[in-house]
């Protein structure tokens, strides 16, 4: 037998999946709905003005291509830093914030995890119930046993915060919390600013530790808006840890730009961790890959790109609002007749549509409309010229 000879297939990626299955479709109505990527009114992928502009920049330079620092490009650090937690927050001048840049979020999750797991070997894991399908995934490969907290209800199709709190307040010291920090992912669903005050309380009082991955900053109402809840987690005196991922904010997702933070109670602290969350990097890939890291620090740190991508983050933005109008619309006008209001309550890239496993097959198969399972759908990828028949095709399932 050969060395590989026990090695079993492992389970195709359900997304990636999907997408394959959405490349054979010969249907010429299909539609994506499935992956969570940010389309255009054309339907297509963008590259923002900004990111335009700053490669310019770079590549006018031609500037030679060394190793970066192991915690990546410091302009790019402190650009993260200046987002998260606001350009005039006490912790970044106080130096209490570790940052190094990351392969996308994905890795400062996962330097993040790796990091926590060393700290604190026999700690758990909560993620919401439902969560991205990569949270579980990543927390198990670092080595943790990964739990839930409830999060949404499928029978009343809204948070079941209670439910959330009850199990946060049950969780043994020492737990790590992953909560997303704004635009649920796969849901939709966001808590309310009191309701994270309750959050906060439950984790401070329970001696957990929260990480909050912040994949969608400026997608719901705004840069600042957004963020506000990390400064909250600060304001309580808490250590936590946050993961950026520039893929959406951007359109950078093949760059891999993202970033891990870990807020600690002083300088001296900070420069330890930060020392850790390096060997955490060389002995994994070394350091990261200058191109994407360099356009976004280019962007955050000149006044007028900066301005130009503000502009750019918030056209899609609203029209993501705008496609959940016509959408929550159009299935009323098509004779849908439960509520289907929540569609536009609901922010960032996705909508839990409510809809079954088999409503969401038949409309794959018999239509060319792409979701997931779960009934998740991206909302960021419907149009003016695809929503339409998004909202027929539902009409018919239900
Ligand atoms: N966290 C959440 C909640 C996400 O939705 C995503 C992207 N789908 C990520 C993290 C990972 O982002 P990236 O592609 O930058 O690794």
């Amino acid at each position: 037998s050969s060395l590989f000879s026990s090695v079993e297939m492992a389970p195709r990626d359900p997304i990636l999946g999907l997408n394959e299955q959405f490349a054979a479709d010969t249907n010429p109505d299909k539609v994506n709905l499935g992956v969570g990527v940010y389309f255009d009114e054309n339907g297509k992928l963008p590259l923002l003005a900004c990111v335009q502009a700053a490669e310019k920049a770079l590549m006018d330079a031609h500037k030679p291509r060394g190793y970066l620092p192991i915690d990546g490009i410091a302009a790019y650090d402190n650009g993260v830093k200046a987002l998260v937690f606001g350009t005039d927050s006490d912790v970044i001048k106080q130096g209490r914030v570790a940052t190094v840049q990351a392969l996308g979020g994905t890795g400062g999750l996962k330097i993040g995890a790796d990091f926590l797991k060393k700290l604190n070997p026999n700690a758990k894991v909560l993620i919401s119930d439902p969560s991205w399908e990569n949270h579980r995934a990543l927390f198990t490969q670092a080595g943790f046993e990964v739990g839930t907290y409830r999060y949404y209800d499928a029978a009343t199709r809204s948070l079941n915060f209670d439910g959330m709190l009850a199990d946060l307040k049950a969780a043994a010291p020492g737990t790590v919390v992953v909560l997303h920090a704004c635009c649920h992912n796969p849901t939709g669903y966001d808590i309310t600013p009191a309701q994270w005050a309750q959050v906060i309380d439950a984790v401070k009082a329970g001696k957990l530790t929260a990480f909050l991955d912040m994949a969608y900053q400026g997608f719901a109402e705004g840069i600042a808006e957004d963020g506000a809840v990390v400064g909250e987690f600060v304001a309580a005196g808490l250590a936590v840890f946050v993961s950026t991922s520039f893929s959406k904010s951007f359109s950078l997702y093949g760059e891999r730009v993202g970033a891990l933070s870990v807020v600690c109670s002083s300088k001296e602290e900070a420069d330890k961790v930060l020392s850790q969350l390096k060997i955490m990097i060389r002995t994994n890939y070394s350091n990261p890959p200058t191109h994407g890291g360099a356009v976004v620090a280019m962007v955050l740190g000149d006044p007028k790109l900066r301005a130009q991508w503000e502009e750019e983050l918030a056209g899609m933005r609203t029209r993501i609002k705008a496609m959940r109008r016509a959408l929550a619309e159009g299935l009323k006008a098509a004779g849908v007749k439960q509520d289907m209001g929540f569609i536009t309550t609901q922010v960032g890239m996705f909508s839990y549509s409510g809809l079954s496993k088999d409503q969401m097959v038949r409309l794959r198969n018999e239509f060319g409309v792409y979701g997931t399972d779960t009934g998740r759908m991206c909302v960021a990828a419907l149009n003016e010229k695809n929503v339409g028949y998004v909202c027929a095709s539902i009409a018919k399932v239900i």
